[in-house]
């Protein structure tokens, strides 16, 4: 029999039935042979980024969460438990982004249990040949549990270009410490190395995506929706980012994350290498807008990414006018202070941005409840102030000290 292991299915969402696509795709890759016995305790990681409801895509779709929570009820589990760690630093957050999801209502209607990481005991993990962290601060259910099942969210992301099977274990930090990360590993090369191991400590057995309702450009919190009607799932989540990627007009080799999986063994970026047991890449191919923000637009070494998207790719953020109501919400999240409250607290008045602070991890953009952060890249403007800005004021300086010498004989 062909292994499991490197197959992702890709079943389509027909007439809304969420349900019957789920099951399908995990037919296909044969997930029942991980549920070995009765009494399981299994954990469900959805994405619960933010409290927004689920038309609008920031989250992964109740009905996903509830078709898979169906399929595993079939095999008698002692527990199912669905938990996330929402965005942003104040406790409660995940509470309010399960109640607006519409999760927590499934939950309670299934009769399965749905937290914030945040509420239950901590644990730290040891990461295994780490490329950058050691180990990871998280909820003592992913180590109890007898299998995680990973339920990501299709969504282009401004900093890391997309979020889906790697990314998503990112959820695992328990609020308040992704800031932390972000600020410690400030680089594209650095978090994304960083996310690499945090997958790697808890390393889910299986993936169901979320490509029902999708979000393409200014995602993960406040792109445009697309309705794809998809479900992939999987074992192999490189296999199946590059899946997607494949999908949504994405090179993967532009996903540094993704990369650093590979690096690490988590699995195949050679889709040649993947066995596609229900429909082809070909057949459901919807090319996505890509965020600039994040993405230098060629391939080049790691550290040249670094240099270029901290320099002449590097965005600038602005607040809107009409959007921002001057909750603090974005300033309290920033991890570097690049953000300062408005000097008056009237209409028209929008926080400041330091340019010099800014580590573009777009934790603003994420936490913002009204979309009123905006990314732009101005490579001219960065190009001057990097490069011919400062080389001009050198050659000028050398022309005045030229014209004294020769003036002064
Ligand atoms: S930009 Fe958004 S998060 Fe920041 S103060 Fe304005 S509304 Fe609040
Ligand atoms: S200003 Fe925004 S993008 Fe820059 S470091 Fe702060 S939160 Fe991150």
């Amino acid at each position: 029999m062909e292994s499991p292991v490197n197959a992702v299915a890709i079943e389509k969402v027909v007439a809304g039935d969420v349900r019957a696509a789920v099951f399908a795709a995990l037919e296909a890759v044969q997930a029942d042979r991980l549920m070995v016995r009765k009494g399981m305790i299994v954990l469900l990681k959805p994405n619960v980024l933010m409290a927004k409801p689920p038309d609008q895509a920031a989250t992964t779709h109740p009905a996903v969460v509830r078709a898979v929570i169906h399929w595993v009820k079939q095999f008698e589990p002692s527990k199912i438990f669905v938990a996330d760690s929402s965005n942003g630093i104040s406790p409660g957050n995940t509470r309010r982004a399960l109640k607006a999801s519409g999760i927590q209502a499934v939950c309670d209607e299934e009769r399965v249990v749905a937290t914030g990481f945040e509420e239950t005991p901590r644990r730290v993990y040891k990461v295994p040949g780490p490329l950058i962290l050691k180990e990871v601060l998280s909820s003592s259910l992913l180590g109890e549990a007898d299998l995680v099942i990973n339920l990501p969210k299709i969504k282009t992301h401004g900093q890391c270009t997309l979020t889906c099977a790697i990314k998503n274990m990112f959820g695992t930090v328990i609020i308040g410490n992704k800031s932390k990360i972000h600020a410690r590993f400030p680089t594209q090369g650095q978090f994304s190395s960083a996310l690499a191991d945090i997958y790697s400590a808890f390393r889910p057995q299986l993936t169901v995506v979320d490509g029902t309702l999708c979000q393409e450009g200014k995602g993960p919190a406040s792109g445009d929706v697309v309705k794809l009607d998809l479900i992939l799932a999987g074992r192999d989540p490189v296999a199946l980012d590059t899946t997607v990627c494949a999908i949504i007009g994405l090179d993967p080799e532009k996903v540094a994350h993704l990369r650093m999986a590979r690096e690490k063994g988590l699995g195949t970026m050679d889709l040649s290498r993947v066995r596609f047991p229900a429909r082809q890449v070909g057949e459901v191919r919807r090319p996505f807008k890509i965020p600039r923000t994040a993405m230098v637009p060629f391939r080049v070494p790691q550290s040249v990414t670094d240099y270029l998207s901290g320099e002449i790719f590097r965005a600038t953020v602005s607040f809107r006018k009409d959007k921002c109501v001057r909750c603090g919400t974005c300033w309290q999240n920033c991890p570097t202070q690049a953000i300062t409250p408005p000097l008056q607290s009237q209409e028209g008045h929008t926080p400041a941005w330091i340019k010099s602070k800014c580590i573009a991890c777009y934790c603003c953009a994420e936490t913002c409840p009204h979309d009123a952060v905006n990314f732009r890249i101005n490579i001219p403007g960065n190009l001057f102030t990097t490069w011919i800005g400062p080389s001009a004021v050198l050659l000028l300086g050398l022309l005045a000290w030229l014209i004294a010498r020769l003036v002064m004989g």
